[in-house]
């Protein structure tokens, strides 16, 4: 028995693996609201009804999870090609923090702040 630290493949291994639930949680809801919309409401009911407003808020939460599943997708493929953390503007490596809270980001804390900046 060792008592080596975790090694960055294990640690990307255990990152992978949250992905990947991540995924499948995203895609299972994502089934459930495309059931949901197969439902659709009489349009007669006029704009306000409570059916129709529960639809319309099923084709934005369809359209919020898609982009979500797109991104955890390509965040899957960095990760698998060892390039995931690693900010994709600088090159240095993405804060821990900031990867627990977006793991789909691609750019480090201070890229994003200068990228926002930009688009102003
Ligand atoms: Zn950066």
């Amino acid at each position: 028995m060792s008592n080596a630290p975790l090694t960055n493949a294990q640690e990307r291994e255990k990152e992978l693996e949250r992905l990947r639930r991540e995924l499948a949680e995203a895609e299972a809801e994502l089934a459930e609201v495309l059931q949901e919309l197969e439902d659709k409401p009489e349009f007669g009911l006029g704009v306000g009804s409570p059916r129709l407003v529960e639809w319309e808020m099923n084709l934005a939460r369809r359209d919020q999870l898609r982009e979500r599943i797109a991104l955890l997708k390509e965040a899957i493929a960095r990760l698998e090609q060892g390039q995931y953390g690693i900010c994709e503007s600088c090159g240095n490596p993405i804060e821990p923090e900031r990867l627990e809270l977006f793991p789909e980001t691609t750019l480090c804390a201070a890229c994003a702040r200068a990228q926002s900046k930009r688009r102003r």
